[in-house]
């Protein structure tokens, strides 16, 4: 059976017929993390996901693999060092979405980072991460600052610093990572939400009511462990457990503002001093660049987190200052995403203090929560479960087997082999007139199942070429990806709202058609689902 919505019937049967080891609660980076961590130590694993699959914080962060430079001035040395070493594991094994990315430091005059202190911090950065030598940091004059970003403000720029980051396209690498889990055995199902805990005599949590929202229909998942790996929405499980005492989730809103790049043409990648001691990315990726992000404390629907129209003014004014001869307005922003962080409450911290440090809470019930944390530090975030889920079961699943695990289209033994790799599916493409740039954003977004996607076109007629690879994305995504809505697709598997909006907006009808033909969507909940998908659209640049 394919990882594919094709099968829902089948899935729903399994997880309602078997008794698991572990049950996930949520599809995120974190849960997904978990499920491919169990089910290669040997487990029997479920997971269910509410929404879509990354369809929560994690298809709404700054798409960054990254140590946090800024947590290195709040003293959280092992924070830095934990995440910081973790990034090269994740581009390991995950070459096609987690690819290096220089970073520009701009120091300015009466900043918050001197000139010493950045070239001693950045230096800290690179050695607890364990930075290879010739990767290390580069303290640049103001000379050579201007060179690498002409862009930049230069009346009070004194210099810079270049360091090594990795870019990743978060909810790609969640799918991946859930695809992997399912090929290793688990059965992860989205549009299933857990609505209420099932208990024994003792009051212990032996499963979970699960609403199947497709079809509308209720059944039951049975399993010895219970892991609730629901991002913001963790403590609303707590609360349904009667478990909600002690630590609690602070949520807070960051944002991102994407411009098409002729109108932001950064050269080069930079993390800014904003002025009010906050820092801000902006990132050129093809034909966009992307600022964000914002940090406020957050009391709204935890569901739909929109960008404001003062988020949107706050990073605009930042961008016009650092890049002052771009002179940006509402009116160029393109798109936008809005994300709320899962932090841990620290009594008198304001949200950019609060620690992202990973928290594991364990009710009386046996409901194991975990929260906050990072993308990048999912994979020891999920070994750390695990373990905890085996002593709990006092069985021996052995250790965690991620840290040298290909995740799925990740499979190169090295960057040469990723190259040569390019390079082949490049020959094979053009033998079917695939145009070079096509095969290179497949090729970052699919990695080694590029092959699938190639071999569709192979097989797919029609005229109009533009359709037919997006009919070959989406066919592809339909039978291996869990694709349900046109949401799904546009969103989560391939960022055509955050990256190529204008384009894609003209060719949703005809995709939101396929996609019904090829899951037998009835026209009444295609309508529905057509509708929706204009109203994400819609949602990306209204600022309310
Ligand atoms: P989520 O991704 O939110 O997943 C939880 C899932 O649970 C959701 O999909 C939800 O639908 C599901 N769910 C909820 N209730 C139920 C239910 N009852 N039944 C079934 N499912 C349910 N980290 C980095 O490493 N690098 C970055 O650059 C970075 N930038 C960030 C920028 C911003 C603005 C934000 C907000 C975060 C950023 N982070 C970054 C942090 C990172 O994004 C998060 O730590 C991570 O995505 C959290 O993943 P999660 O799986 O815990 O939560």
């Amino acid at each position: 059976m394919n990882f594919s919505n094709l099968h829902r019937k089948d899935f729903v049967q399994h997880l309602s017929s078997h008794h698991f080891d572990l049950l996930v609660i949520g599809g995120g980076i974190t849960g997904c993390g978990i499920a491919l961590d169990a089910a290669l130590r040997g487990m029997k694993v479920a997971l269910i996901e509410k929404n879509d699959f990354a369809s929560g914080t994690s298809s709404r962060s700054t798409k960054l693999i990254h140590g946090g430079l800024r947590y290195l001035k709040q003293l959280e040395v092992k924070l830095v060092h934990d995440v910081g070493s973790e990034r090269a594991v994740v581009h390991r094994n995950a070459r096609h979405v987690v690819i290096p990315e220089k970073m520009l430091l701009p120091i300015v005059e009466d900043g918050s980072l001197g000139k010493n202190s950045s070239s001693l911090g950045l230096l800290v950065y690179d050695l607890l991460a364990g930075v290879k030598k010739d990767e290390r940091r580069k303290m640049l004059n103001k000379h050579d600052t201007i060179k690498a970003e002409p862009l930049l403000a230069t009346d009070k720029l004194v210099g810079g610093g270049l360091y090594f980051e990795y870019r990743t396209d978060d909810s790609r690498l969640t799918i991946e990572i859930a695809k992997s889990a399912f090929a290793n055995g688990a059965t992860l199902l989205n549009y299933t939400e857990s609505t209420n805990f099932i208990y024994d005599k003792s009051q212990k949590i032996v499963g979970v009511k699960a609403l199947d929202k497709i079809s509308n229909k209720e059944f039951e998942i049975k399993a010895t462990s219970v892991v609730n790996a629901c991002g913001p929405w963790v403590d609303l499980l707590r609360k349904e457990d009667n478990s909600l005492k002690g630590k609690r989730l602070l949520l807070t809103k960051g944002v991102h503002i994407v411009f098409p790049y002729k109108k932001l043409p950064l050269q080069q990648a930079a993390y800014f001093d904003v002025g009010d001691g906050r820092m801000i990315f902006a990132i050129p990726r093809n034909n966009i660049t992307y600022v964000g992000t914002t940090d406020t404390v957050y009391n709204q629907s935890i569901d739909a987190p929109q960008c404001s129209k003062e988020d949107a003014e706050y990073i605009l004014k930042a961008t016009n200052k650092i890049f002052p001869s771009v002179n940006l307005e509402l009116k160029d922003i393109v798109s936008s995403w809005a994300g709320l962080r899962p932090l841990i409450y620290e009594e008198g911290k304001s949200a950019s203090e609060v620690s992202r440090k990973d928290e594991v809470m364990i009710s009386d019930s046996g409901l194991i929560s975990i929260a906050g944390g990072k993308l990048t530090g999912y994979r020891l975030m999920a070994s750390k479960i695990v373990d905890l889920v085996g002593k709990r079961m006092g069985k021996d699943f052995g250790k965690s087997r991620t840290k040298t695990f290909r995740l799925s289209g990740g499979d190169f033994s090295s960057d040469i082999d990723f190259q040569n790799s390019l390079e082949l599916y490049l020959t094979e493409g053009r033998e079917v007139d695939i145009p070079t740039d096509k095969i290179t954003e497949w090729f970052y977004r699919y990695g080694k199942n590029t092959s699938y996607l190639i071999g569709i076109v192979k097989l797919l007629k029609t005229s109009e070429m533009d359709r037919v690879f997006d009919s070959a994305e989406l066919q592809y995504s339909i039978e291996h990806e869990m694709v349900a809505h046109p949401a799904d697709f546009l969103i989560r598997r391939t960022g055509k709202i955050f990256f190529d909006r204008i384009n894609t907006e003209k060719h949703l009808q005809y995709l939101n058609q396929l996609l019904s033909q090829q899951l037998h969507i009835e026209d009444t909940f295609s309508q529905k689902n057509l509708e929706e998908v204009k109203e994400e659209f819609k949602a990306a640049v209204s600022f309310e």
